[in-house]
């Protein structure tokens, strides 16, 4: 079995020689039958809409990786995950336990060895932890099929909407009518963002709703533990929203590292505290991710532990 990679990235298909081969025998191209894994720059706008569950391999604009990358898919050499890896794959493990109505999101503690100390996932609470599949008294959203901080955020504009009317505004339709496109063309704006830089927030109701962030869900798990946070780098598998970064902040954590896109700037409301270079003392890293993404992980590492290599001196 081969795996191709593809990329839509010049830069990246320059550098990888896309459309030969690669050594070893692992096709690298975009005509073969198989798997492939979409090869994205941490500064691409295509890697906006990639997902978690995508089998993804993530560099930077220098490229970092790309040359790891091609030994692993050739099988030239035996290789293993990185730390950063192993901890964005339990991450997204954490996720998959997740039943949230607004998709799964996880996170992983690490210390400096690169154990994972404790994990989080986005979910509702129950006395001393979270719901899981099965438990009798299940209560996640999932149960209702109610998400409380979306239903807020529509009740909300649904009755500004109807002030409106009061006021002797003319809609062109009835409020109930039109809060659902209303929200959607808000969502897909370009003033509508999860981190962002200083427009309107799609998740300001976040605080209505029932569920724990998977961040957050990760520090109250080493909480429950005993295990101290401060110094810890955390792995999230989607960027951070405004509530969880202010409290990564304030956990004191090395580092938080997050799949998706690199910030261009530092989110302008904890410039003082929080950076998106790797050298700035005393504030926060909060930087892309890049390497094997969690849904490539299986895929590239299993094929690497299935394959006998030969090891010099052997015949
Ligand atoms: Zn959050």
């Amino acid at each position: 079995m081969t795996v191709a990679l593809v990329s839509e990235d010049e830069r990246i298909r320059a550098r990888l020689g896309l459309g030969g081969t690669a050594p070893g025998g692992g096709a690298v191209g975009s005509d073969v039958d198989g798997p492939r894994v979409r090869v994205v720059s941490v500064d691409s706008a295509e890697f906006s809409g990639a997902s978690a569950h995508e089998p993804l391999f993530v560099t930077d604009a220098a490229g970092a990786g790309l040359d790891r990358l091609r030994d692993l898919v050739g099988l030239t050499r035996r290789i293993t995950p990185s730390r950063a890896e192993f901890a964005m794959h339990a991450a997204y493990g954490a996720a998959l336990r997740s039943a949230a109505l607004r998709g799964g999101v996880g996170a992983a503690l690490v210390d400096g060895s690169g154990d994972v100390v404790a994990l989080g996932a986005v979910e509702v609470p129950r006395w001393g932890g979270q719901y899981w599949d099965g438990d009798e008294d299940d209560a996640r959203d999932v149960v209702f099929g109610v998400d409380a901080a979306s239903r807020a955020r529509t009740v909300t504009v649904e009755r500004l909407l109807e002030l409106l009317a009061g006021m002797g505004t003319t809609l062109p339709a009835p409020p109930e009518r039109l809060v659902g496109g209303l929200l959607e063309a808000f969502d897909s704006s370009q003033g509508s963002y999860g981190v962002g830089h200083g427009g309107a927030p799609a998740q300001s109701f976040e605080s209505l709703g029932r569920v724990v962030h998977a961040e957050m869900a990760a520090l109250v798990c080493a909480a429950r533990s005993g295990v101290p946070v401060a110094g810890l780098t955390m792995f999230v598998t989607a960027q951070p929203c405004r509530q969880c970064l202010r409290h990564l902040v304030c956990a004191g954590l090395a580092r938080v590292v997050h799949l998706g896109p690199a910030q261009e700037a530092a989110p302008w409301f904890h410039a003082d505290s929080v950076t998106v270079r790797e050298d700035e003392a005393g504030r926060m890293p909060l930087t892309p991710f890049t390497g094997v993404g969690p849904g490539a992980y299986e895929l590239l590492f299993g094929r690497q532990m299935r394959h006998t290599f030969t090891t010099p001196g052997e015949t």
